[in-house]
């Protein structure tokens, strides 16, 4: 069983793409649990067509206790299961909690079998730290990928975010598998997340390009390969799916300075004026971290 877990700056795209792309591992038969590990409870609705998934914090709140997994993990698409964790009500409490909580449930009812090929966390956060480093902390998830884009933002999220793993890194033994570009359509983008991820010594594991058949087929509640399996970007989510199912390269990422960081982004041609609003935001992201 590989467990991996998706960070990238909120609105990135992660949960469309590890929906998208465990759409793909099921058509390569792999069985697959997503577990939702942002406080929106949106992780696993294209697989579930849509349907209201209550999550583990609110059935814990409304049942007192939980003694079956059916009441936390739904199939969904591809015979997928479906978990949502739920968060804390808004401004009470960690937000990290639902993660703790739901992970421990799991273990505790058995829901990580021996059939599953692959346990995907989807994870909010521009930072790893509380409860969303818990996926990667004590062993659970050995494998990380970053969504990122070639937006200045994306990528002081990705680099902040390898911080976070260098730490779990060197005390387990969670490794980065690589960057997934989920596209902005930003100029030279390709080969900008291709420099950034040879600069943290990973990899760029696939470019998925921006297409409005995504938010077609979000619209119906369904992944793309579920909606329009004939459409090139249902065969750019397969293709992502092989990449991940293929990789070879596991690595104790080398985050880089801030200055590092706005080399390369000004070397790959973005402005020096926007650059400055985004460090001046970074720092604030920084001190959270
Ligand atoms: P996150 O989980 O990182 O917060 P989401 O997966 O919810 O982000 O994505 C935010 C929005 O971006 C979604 O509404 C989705 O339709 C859109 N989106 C994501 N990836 C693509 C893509 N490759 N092409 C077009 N739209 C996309
Ligand atoms: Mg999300």
């Amino acid at each position: 069983m590989r467990q991996v877990a998706i960070y990238g700056k909120g609105g990135i795209g992660k949960s469309t793409t590890t929906q998208n792309l465990t759409a793909g591992l099921t058509e390569l038969g792999k069985k697959v649990m997503v577990v939702g590990c942002d406080p929106k409870a949106d992780s696993t609705r294209l697989l579930l067509n849509g349907l209201a998934q209550k999550t583990v914090l609110d059935t814990l709140r409304e049942e007192g206790e939980i003694d079956d997994l059916s009441y936390i993990v739904k199939e969904g698409f591809g015979g997928t299961r479906c978990v949502e964790s739920g968060g804390p009500e808004p401004g009470v409490g960690c937000a990290g909690r639902g993660i703790i909580t739901s992970i421990g449930m799991l273990e505790d009812l058995g829901a990580y079998t021996d059939e599953l090929d692959y346990v995907f966390y989807d994870v909010l956060g521009d930072v790893v730290c509380g409860g969303f480093a818990m996926p990667i902390r004590e062993g659970k998830a050995q494998e990380i990928y970053i969504v990122a884009s070639g937006e200045m933002m994306a990528l002081y999220a990705a680099n902040n975010i390898c911080k976070g793993i260098q730490k779990y890194a060197v005390k387990g033994g969670v490794r980065l598998g690589g960057i997934i570009c989920n596209s902005r359509k930003v100029d030279r983008e390709r080969d900008l997340l291709e420099a950034f991820a040879k600069e943290l010594g990973s990899q760029l594991i696939y470019f998925v390009p921006r297409d409005n058949e995504v938010q077609r087929a979000e619209i119906q509640k369904k992944t793309v390969i579920d909606h329009n399996p004939e459409h090139p970007q249902a065969q750019e989510y397969r293709n992502l799916a092989q990449a991940i199912e293929d990789n070879q390269m596991f690595v104790i990422p080398k985050p880089m300075t801030q200055e590092r960081l706005e080399e390369i982004l000004t070397e790959y041609g973005l402005f020096d004026d926007l650059k400055e609003t985004a460090s001046e935001e970074n720092k604030a992201i920084r001190i959270a971290g």
